[in-house]
């Protein structure tokens, strides 16, 4: 008789992998799929990893993970077109014995957590990808079917941890199709330097790193944010916006990456780099009105599949471990009581997500995508704005300083008159609850 697995896990990224990671250690029988011809073949991240997330799936994570710097200094960036006003956070306290967040290469990162994977039991198939959910004739999920032959795989339970684009949920009507204001799409590239010529230019030591978020009129009225981020001997940067904007805009999205590269604050920590890699992937940035349904009959959904992505905080890779790791405890809590894998009992999970970090912190947002949606002359004319009040406060030029005030004070009111600066505070502070 064919072998029927306890649960099978479409796809190898950080959600994935953590519900497979999970299952496997606790002793089932798990088959994971994934498309690429090696874990993170496919992937695509900035990247920060927190450790939070992980340690709490592999808790020695730190013996043999591929992690690159650990983050001492974070850096706010609002950008107009010829400077960037920051707030900037750096502390020796970040230089503990096991630090918070890291950069990582995802490439790298994917293939040692498979390989944990792995040696936690479970089987690992790549350059398979799963064409179909397999129901049977009440609808309930029984298995998959994939592109290496007509052969069905069968099991209790199918966690879909198959990314953003959510095909396999789509095709099998589980899921809606993607919105343009659902989705944002994010192009990044890797420069490479000798290692000490990024602690130099970003005042580091050892593997001390330094990331960069910013945001402006680098996204050009577009609702985004760039960032850079060191690793050990390169540097990550990348720029995002929303689909619906880019199509409105007509903006090639390569165009507003070149542009931010060339900023005059940007450019100098660049310069000299060697360009290895560019590559462009979407992130689901809806927010809580865009999550899809969680769980049914024999399957549950994790990670950007899910649409957990914060993107306030530039958080996904953790909300995908921490999805992906209460999906396989769920499964693996159902299965020792020896009950079904129904869409009742899997309900466990979203009340396990409830009660997370995950679901508190995407309903805190859920006004967020609107916000900027409706509001988007937030990221144009308050950097603009904030620009010109520097630029006019620290100016020494024999104009007192009431005058200045007042200067500052009347460019504020003319950009937005008071009644669009109050309604613009409170439009924010409401999404912000
Ligand atoms: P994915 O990582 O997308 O993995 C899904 C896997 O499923 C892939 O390996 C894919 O090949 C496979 N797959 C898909 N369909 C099939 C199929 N039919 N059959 C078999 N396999 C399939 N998050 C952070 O925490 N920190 C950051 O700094 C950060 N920066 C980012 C920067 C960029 C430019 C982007 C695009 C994202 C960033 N994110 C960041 C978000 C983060 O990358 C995602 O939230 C995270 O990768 C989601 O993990 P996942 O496992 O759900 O999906």
């Amino acid at each position: 008789e064919q072998e029927r697995f306890d649960a099978i896990v479409v796809g190898a990224g950080p959600s994935g992998n953590a519900a497979a990671y999970t299952m496997a250690k606790a002793g089932l029988n798990v088959l994971q799929l994934e498309r690429g011809e090696y874990p993170g073949s496919k992937n695509v991240q900035g990247a920060i990893l927190y450790a939070d997330a992980l340690e709490k799936v592999i808790p020695d994570f730190r013996e043999d993970a591929p992690l690159e710097r650990h983050i001492i200094e974070q850096r706010i960036w609002m950008m107009d077109d010829a400077s960037h006003t920051g707030m900037h956070y750096r502390s020796d306290t970040f230089n503990e014995e096991k630090p918070n967040r890291y950069t990582i290469i995802r490439a790298q990162f994917d293939r040692w957590f498979s390989r944990r994977v792995r040696e936690a039991g479970a089987t690992v198939l790549c350059e398979t990808t799963v064409t179909e959910l397999l129901k049977d004739t009440q609808g309930r999920v029984i298995g998959v079917l994939t592109d290496r032959g007509p052969e069905p795989l069968l099991a209790d339970v199918v966690v879909l941890a198959e990314g953003v684009n959510g095909l396999v949920g789509q095709r099998a009507g589980l899921r809606r199709e993607l919105q343009p204001d659902h989705v944002a799409l994010a192009v990044k590239e890797m420069h490479f330097l000798p290692q000490e010529v990024v602690e130099q230019r970003f005042n580091l030591k050892g593997d001390e790193g330094v990331v960069i978020e910013a945001m402006g009129t680098i996204t050009r009225g577009m609702t985004g944010t760039a960032f850079l981020y060191t690793n050990r001997e390169s540097i990550s940067v990348g720029i995002g916006c929303m689909v619906g904007d880019f199509a409105e805009k007509r903006i090639k999205p390569y165009a507003l990456l070149d542009a931010f590269k060339n900023h005059p604050s940007i450019r100098p920590l660049l310069e000299g780099s060697e360009i290895r890699e560019y590559v462009a992937h979407l992130i689901p940035e809806g927010g809580y009105n865009a999550i899809p349904e969680l769980c049914g009959d024999g399957w549950l959904v994790a990670g950007d599949a899910g649409h957990f992505v914060n993107a306030v905080h530039r958080e996904g890779s953790n909300l995908a471990m921490t999805t992906g790791r209460l999906a396989g405890e769920t499964i693996v809590w159902l299965k020792r009581r020896r009950e079904a894998c129904s869409r009742a009992n899997l309900a466990e999970y979203t009340k396990r997500l409830e009660a997370s970090f995950v679901m508190k912190d995407m309903k805190k947002y859920r006004g967020i995508p609107g916000l900027l949606h409706n509001s988007r002359h937030l990221l144009d004319v308050y950097p603009r704005l904030v620009s010109q009040a520097a630029q006019t406060w620290f100016r020494v030029d024999g104009t007192d300083k009431k005058t200045k005030e007042g200067q500052i004070l009347g460019s504020l009111r003319q950009a937005r008159g008071w009644r669009g600066l109050v309604g613009d505070a409170v439009k924010v502070a409401r999404a912000w609850r």
